[in-house]
């Protein structure tokens, strides 16, 4: 005999009364999050540079009392004037996903200083200040969640993106060290490693193909998503997917891991 299952008694907003904060949520994989987050229950913080674009995500999102914060995350003590104004609004920040950033190439020997301290800055430091300003609200309410977006750039190398690949090594070993400093108390450290995602981001990956082999730039789209055994660039609502999972209180046993999302390029363990 079958039997129908029964979900009724299901939580259908699992994070509800969960203060959010998504960086760079005006945008691609952070947009996602924001929207999976809040379909999720949580209010939302959205922080970025671009307050129009943060509105815009705002209007998106499920459920009420959310709110946007314009900041730049490498600069220490705007982001914690941000995050204590947000705390003040919502509640001490319980779910924090680092996810702005930025990828810029260049071979080694044109990697100068400034694009390597720019992309430190914003991919590496930026995870560092903000997770600075959440930790301690977190330790005091006896649960957090913090989710880093690396990047399959953090677990493997590639060429021509040296600066990049540092810095979101540096991400990994970061949710790697902080995860054992708190596994005792409540609070789970992860990091999400996205494969290529149809995003603002990789617009300068398709021009470097567009301008050195004339190809299209659909050509050149499709040359990244064959890089994945999927054969598809992946959709930032595959990246947002995994992230809220790692957020739900069911996910507790999930720490210290940098998960790739990415169709199969990259396999760990
Ligand atoms: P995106 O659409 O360009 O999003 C990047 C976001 O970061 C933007 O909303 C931007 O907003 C914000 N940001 C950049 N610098 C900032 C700063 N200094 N302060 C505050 N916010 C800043 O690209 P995305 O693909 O969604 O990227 C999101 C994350 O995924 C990044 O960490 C990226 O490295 C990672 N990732 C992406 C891919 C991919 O293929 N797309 C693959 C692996 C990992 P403002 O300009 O308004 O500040």
């Amino acid at each position: 005999m079958t039997s129908t299952p029964d979900h009724s008694r299901e939580n259908a907003a699992p994070l509800a009364g969960r203060h959010a904060l998504v960086t760079g949520a005006g945008s691609g994989i952070g947009r996602a999050c924001a929207i999976e987050l809040a379909r999720l229950g949580a209010t939302l913080t959205l922080v970025g540079r671009r307050g129009a674009a943060l509105e815009a995500t705002g209007a998106e999102l499920a459920g009420a009392g959310h709110g946007l914060a314009v900041a730049d995350i490498t600069d220490f003590a705007a982001v914690r004037a941000a995050f204590d104004a947000a705390a003040d609004l919502r509640g001490p920040v319980a779910i924090l996903v680092n996810n702005a950033g930025a990828a810029k190439s260049a071979p080694f020997g044109g990697t100068d200083p400034e694009l390597w301290n720019e992309m430190l800055a914003v991919n590496l430091t930026g995870t560092y200040n903000c997770t600075h300003a959440a930790l301690a609200g977190m330790q005091a309410a006896g649960w957090g969640r913090i989710v880093n977006i690396a990047s399959t750039a953090g677990l493997t190398g590639y060429a021509y993106v040296a600066a990049y690949c540092a810095a979101k090594h540096g991400v990994v070993g970061l949710t790697r060290a902080l995860a054992l400093e708190v596994a005792k108390q409540g609070i789970t450290v992860n990091a999400v490693c996205p494969g290529y995602t149809d995003t603002a981001l990789i617009e300068g990956a398709v021009d470097n193909i567009v301008a050195k082999t004339g190809r299209s730039t659909d050509d050149a789209k499709a040359a990244l998503a064959a890089r994945n055994p999927q054969g598809r660039l992946l959709q930032p609502a595959d990246v947002a997917a995994t992230v809220g999972w790692l957020c739900l209180p069911t996910s507790d046993a999930i720490h210290g891991q940098s998960i790739a999302v990415a169709g199969g390029e990259v396999m760990c363990g």
